[in-house]
């Protein structure tokens, strides 16, 4: 095949024309951002200013599309460490023990890893990113999407067009023009707020612990990750659920509703002291701060079900965020999109078999997050039974994996995208619970 165009030259993007050089004879990447000449913030990607974790399977399948990234990163100050090793894990209140997990993430910033699979991406032959240019629309014919309309008035015609273009993607719209039906949405109203600052990192830091992740609590709706960045950084972000009354869950009086991170100083500093486990507050009285906090707030995760179309036009797919734009807090966007943009090295790039393909990859990840979610009473949905029920082993879980190096290797494992959370509940692992005779979890200190 002779032209792809990919619209959105984020990660989404970038990784799909990393799949796609290798059928297409010439890929064109279209941002409508100013792309930086060097690794910095954009506007686009307004993200990349809060903790930025990639999970280990996201590194690992990046390597598989860009074969050597990772070293490359590292080459330029990213951290490559074990996931269990030289971290702190919170969930549930209970910090969980530390092992060697055998998953190796790589602790990078956002700027840094997109300024990388960016350079990676423009020099394959055949590929071209361009900044600067708008998609408005799509061009077809007889039901067949034949390329994009740029704000510019140019027309650039496509074999195959993939919108890249995050969670506001103008597809479900398009597809109305073309005459097709917009794909039914699945909203989780989480209204998420983040307050995330960055410190200068020395060495004694957290004892030398290079990840922090302190989970939020159905009685404590907040979190906080600190993560070590290249140039002895740490990005830390502060998290809160739902502003607003709880919903109606049984232990909704348990929960503390002065929800949103504040953005000055000592808010900031303060908010961290709220959280289920006193990490971050150490860490954030103790560093130097490099700027001021910055916000960002969710409101919804939200997934677009183009799998159940019964039509959708050949020649258009999507990819990323403009199909799933998951809770931000666990991480997974960019591990998701790269799985997606595996999705596109299979033969058959019919959207009926793409659009399955992707769905089984999102479909995991989707009810890890929503049943977490539910549970915490500002999250506007009820948990069904099933959630409830697996909520509950959840606590006996977290309470084993304090003292059981086994069991939180295995929680990392789905965490990072490797297992189904069934594999929670296998004999071999509940069998690990039950023995432990733990009760159910209370917040503890460190
Ligand atoms: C606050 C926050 C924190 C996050 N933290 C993490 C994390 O810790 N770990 C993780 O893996 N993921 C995280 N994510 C998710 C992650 O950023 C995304 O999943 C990842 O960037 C992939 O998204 P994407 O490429 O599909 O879309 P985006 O990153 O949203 O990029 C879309 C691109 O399309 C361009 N564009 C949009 N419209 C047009 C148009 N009409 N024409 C041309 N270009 C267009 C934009 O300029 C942009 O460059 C976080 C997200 C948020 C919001």
């Amino acid at each position: 095949m002779d032209h792809a165009v990919v619209i959105g030259a984020s990660i989404a993007g970038l990784l799909s024309a990393a799949a796609l050089h290798r059928r297409f004879a010439q890929v064109t990447v279209l941002d409508r951002d100013t792309l930086p000449a060097v690794d910095a913030h954009r506007r686009g990607a307004a993200q990349s200013r809060h903790a930025h974790g990639l999970l280990a399977r996201g590194s690992e399948v990046m390597d598989e599309l860009l074969p050597g990234l990772t070293a490359e990163l590292v080459a330029q100050g990213a951290i490559r460490g074990d996931m269990q090793d030289r971290a702190r894990h919170v969930h549930g209140g209970r910090r969980l023990a530390r092992g060697s997990s055998g998953l190796t993430g790589v602790l990078v910033s956002r700027p840094l890893l997109e300024g990388q699979v960016r350079r990676r991406v423009s020099a394959l032959p055949g590929v071209r990113v361009l900044a600067e240019r708008t998609v408005t629309g799509l061009l077809s014919r007889r039901g067949r999407v034949t390329g994009v309309r740029l704000a510019e008035g140019e027309l650039v015609p496509a074999d195959l067009i993939v919108d890249a273009s995050g969670r506001g993607s103008r597809t479900p719209l398009w597809l109305g023009d073309l005459g097709c039906r917009p794909p039914r949405e699945e909203r989780v109203t989480i209204d998420l707020r983040y307050s995330s600052r960055e410190f200068r990192r020395r060495g004694d830091h957290l004892a030398g612990d290079l990840i922090a992740v302190v989970g939020p609590t159905p009685g404590v709706p907040r979190a906080g990750v600190a993560l070590a960045l290249e140039d002895e950084r740490w990005a830390v972000t502060l998290a809160g659920y739902g502003a607003g009354p709880p919903h109606g869950h049984a232990d909704a009086t348990a929960c503390i509703t002065t929800a949103a991170p504040p953005r000055g100083h000592d808010g900031f500093t303060a908010f961290a002291g709220t959280l289920a486990a006193p990490d971050l507050h150490h860490l954030v009285t103790t560093a130097e701060p490099l700027g001021e906090p910055r916000t960002y707030h969710t409101p919804a995760a939200v997934r677009r079900r183009y799998e159940r179309l019964a039509s959708f036009p050949d020649g258009l797919l999507v990819i990323g965020d403009a199909v799933c734009s998951f809770n931000p807090l666990y991480g997974q966007g960019m591990t998701v999109a790269a799985l997606e943009a595996r999705a596109l090295l299979d033969p058959d790039l019919s959207p009926a078999a793409y659009f399955r393909r992707i769905a089984a990859v999102v479909d995991l990840p989707w009810e890890i997050t929503v049943g977490a979610d539910l549970r915490i009473a500002t999250t506007a949905g009820r948990p069904t039974p099933r959630m409830r029920l697996i909520g509950a082993y959840l606590d006996r879980f977290h309470a084993a994996a304090e003292h059981d190096a086994e069991l939180t290797r295995r929680f990392l494992r789905v965490t990072n995208l490797y297992d189904p959370p069934q594999a929670l509940m296998s004999p071999p692992a509940l069998l690990r619970v039950l023995r432990s005779g733990a009760q159910r979890a209370v917040p503890v200190p460190a």
